[in-house]
């Protein structure tokens, strides 16, 4: 595997995870790996999924760590268990592994969870905002105290490692991970990510962290904020400069705070997957930056290197990582780096640093005193106090755009609650909860927690008003005013890449609803639920109030605190810049040409008023063009191609995926049809260009007005073809670039 080697090692920081080594526990370790077979050595460093496993599998195959998957039910309990049988089921493996039997070193299991906004696998759990809305609450003493309560929650389900916090700084908002980093901001990252750190392990001690904590994984190392058009384990192709200052903003903090382990991501760095990475994971990680923690891998992305395959993949450990995901091929990957290890294409000095880093980690857990059983305490899931900060996040998360006298909204007021997001715990938790996609659950999934909705009516209650729910904006008498809670449905990961920022392209059912309001002289609050921002002009437009409210979890109560009453002011200002057009996906503070509708740091508050003059209502390369269709002639050359317009300039993108019949085709249903063709030369540059697009077009008599509008002006076809049948040609400069 070819390293993509590092240029400048001395631009990166120098550091030392603090707190994981002390010298009597080394002692242990080498202890330790003296008695150690080969084969045991080797299942350290392998991870396998709680549903491809069994107990007793353990016994021949003696792995080091489960992973307590999200979407896989433990042990055969219901996907949506309570906490009990998660306990059980870490117990069962546990037992094994820590069993006294000939020829076998008891080892206990690093069990580890995707509790990235609380422990939110569990039924029950606190659900605390994503971490874009922690970003915007710009408080760190808050993320630690976030982290506290989510260890807790952990701990309490018999699991010691959560698989957090995410540190990418998302550079694209088509990405379909940007709600799980706290900030387009590099400076954001780097103040939450020791904060995070020591909330789920604990300040770093000597070595052994306390009761109700866990190890912590910050993720993914290095550049998953970075790929190319914001696709979701693609390539991040900058230089290193930006990979240092950007992507690794905020792992030097991490690790001096003494994070445990970190995750490898599935990336690459300009064509390097991250998990075959040497210069990265070894020379930079583990020697200049000083971690002393475990490096584990990514779901099968070991797989990913190229002569790899999920089940055998030398390449890996020689590159630097310390324990594979190997969720369902760890059978296979077990055998296959047996084989390599005995045959040397392994250095077994490699081998003992990896599971000595391992061993480590167990111990600083406490994993090996007797004294410390696992905890297991279902009452602390979901406890009270976890829930006040989880509201007081919720309060800080909130981001007001506009505010047109509507907020806040009397305690006495009879008050509309609408929207398809209105009254649904799912929609304001969004992936990541209770599945991989947090897709499916209903609010009884959601024992104590408080659809936002429910937290409105409690407010308005309270203060002697009423609030009537109605999902589709109809009511029996006429509200005083309509919160319209609205935004975009549950992903997680690559399914919720996109590739325009317009909302509800082609469906604008939340803008039908904002419009029937304003008909009818209802005075309308926006709540936003959203993983990224959006281009919503045209909901902008309809609302008197606009907040942006992300993902706030389980306690919708939180956003009542703020809207109603208006004792508690809005604080929480944007974690990412918000887009002007659709086509603004690379939209990020101090580049060149930045020209946003709100920048980063924005923010209104009941103290801070502002006015929002009414916006264009064009996305980008659209809204009159959506009755043609465009096509991208490919030519003579059989090589696949990806056109993009440069976002700065126009708002579509158009990949190979569409190509039909010889030709790249975007397209919009509907009467006429504009064909853009342009010189294959052209479209095989590897570098930005300006292009002179072709475009061939032909407007029939009921097309209208057709323009091809861009963000820095239009251009009106239908004034300079005019109408008719014959095909017309037309030159349009664009600048494009081929990817
Ligand atoms: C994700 C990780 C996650 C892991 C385990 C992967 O697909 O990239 O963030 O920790 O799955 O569920």
């Amino acid at each position: 595997v070819p390293d993509s080697a590092i240029a400048h090692p001395q631009l990166w920081p120098q550091g030392r995870s603090q707190g994981l080594v002390n010298p009597a526990t080394e002692a242990r370790i080498t202890a330790l790996l003296a008695q150690m077979s080969l084969a045991e050595k080797i299942g350290q460093m392998i991870q396998a999924d709680i549903s491809a496993i069994q107990p007793d599998d353990l016994r021949r195959y003696p792995l080091g760590s489960i992973l307590a998957g999200g979407s896989s039910p433990p042990l055969g309990a219901p996907d949506r268990s309570p906490a009990g049988p998660w306990i059980a089921t870490a117990r069962a493996f546990d037992a094994v592994a820590r069993e006294s039997r000939p020829g076998h070193v008891a080892i206990p299991l690093l069990i580890g969870i995707d509790a990235v906004h609380g422990n939110n696998n569990i039924v029950g759990a606190t659900l605390f905002p994503h971490n874009i809305g922690l970003g915007a609450t710009r408080d760190p003493g808050l993320i630690e105290r976030i982290g506290r309560a989510t260890a807790v929650e952990t701990a309490a389900a018999g699991i010691n490692w959560a698989f957090g916090p995410t540190l990418a700084v998302p550079q694209n908002d088509r990405w379909g991970r940007t709600f799980e980093g706290y900030s387009e901001d590099p400076a954001v990252v780097a103040s939450y990510a020791g904060a995070m750190v020591k909330g789920l392990q604990g300040a770093p001690g000597k070595g052994t962290i306390q009761q109700g904590q866990v190890a912590a994984s910050v993720k993914h190392f290095l550049g998953d904020g970075g790929t190319t058009d914001g696709i979701d384990q693609g390539d991040t192709a900058v230089d290193e400069g930006t990979l240092i200052r950007v992507h690794n903003a905020g792992y030097p903090a991490a690790i001096a705070a003494g994070t445990m382990t970190v995750m490898a991501s599935f990336n690459s760095w300009n064509g390097v997957k991250m998990h075959g990475n040497r210069s990265l994971l070894t020379d930079v990680l583990k020697q200049r930056m000083g971690f002393q923690g475990l490096v584990v891998g990514d779901w099968n992305g070991h797989a990913q290197i190229p002569g790899c395959t999920a089940t055998d993949c030398p390449a890996t450990f020689n590159a630097g990582l310390d324990m594979a995901m190997a969720p369902d091929s760890w059978r296979g990957l077990f055998d296959s780096t047996l084989a390599a290890a005995q045959r040397g294409q392994i250095p077994l000095a490699r081998i003992d640093d990896a599971v000595r880093r391992i061993l480590r980690i167990k111990f600083g857990l406490g994993l090996f005193d007797p004294n410390r059983p696992m905890e297991a305490d279902t009452r602390l899931i979901g406890a009270p106090e976890h829930r006040a900060i989880a509201r007081e996040a919720v309060r800080k998360s909130m981001v007001l755009l506009k505010n047109q006298g509507v907020l806040p909204i009397r305690p006495s007021a009879r008050v509309l609650v609408t929207g398809a997001g209105a009254d649904s715990i799912a929609q304001q938790s969004g992936g990541w909860t209770l599945s991989w996609q947090g897709d499916g659950n209903s609010n009884a999934d959601f024992p104590g927690a408080t659809s936002i909705y429910q937290g409105i009516k409690a407010a308005l209650t309270a203060g002697g008003g009423a609030a009537e729910l109605s999902t589709d904006g109809s009511f029996a008498s006429r509200p005083d005013v309509a919160i319209v809670v609205f935004g975009e449905k549950p992903y997680a990961e690559m399914r919720g890449d996109i590739r325009t920022l317009e909302f509800e392209a082609g469906e604008k059912e939340a803008l039908a609803l904002l419009q029937r309001l304003k008909r009818q002289g209802i005075p309308t609050v926006s709540v936003f639920l959203s993983g990224r921002p959006l281009w919503v002009n045209p909901e902008l437009n309809q609302s008197d109030a606009f907040v942006a409210a992300w993902l706030p979890g389980s306690e919708g109560a939180g956003i009542a605190d703020v809207l109603i009453g208006g004792k508690t002011d809005f604080v929480g200002t944007l974690p990412y810049s918000w887009p002007k057009t659709a086509g603004q996906f690379r939209l990020n503070a101090g580049q060149p040409g930045y020209d946003p509708l709100f920048p980063l740091g924005y923010g209104l508050s009941y103290a801070r008023p502002g006015h929002v003059a009414a916006l264009p209502e064009v996305a980008g390369l659209d809204a009159s063009l959506a009755n043609t269709s465009i096509f991208f002639a490919r030519g003579k050359s059989p090589a696949p191609f990806r056109l993009l317009f440069d976002p700065s300039v126009a708002a579509y993108a158009v990949d190979s995926a569409t190509t039909q019949e010889g030709a790249n085709r975007l397209e919009w249903s509907g009467a006429g049809q504009v064909r853009i063709a342009g010189p294959v030369a052209n479209f095989e540059r590897e570098s930005n260009a300006d292009l002179n697009l072709q475009v061939v077009l032909r407007l029939d008599q009921t097309a209208g007005p057709v323009q091809l509008r861009f963000a820095g002006g239009a251009i009106d076809l239908a004034g300079m073809l005019g109408t008719g049948a014959a095909w017309q040609t037309l030159r349009i400069p664009l600048k494009c670039f081929v990817a």
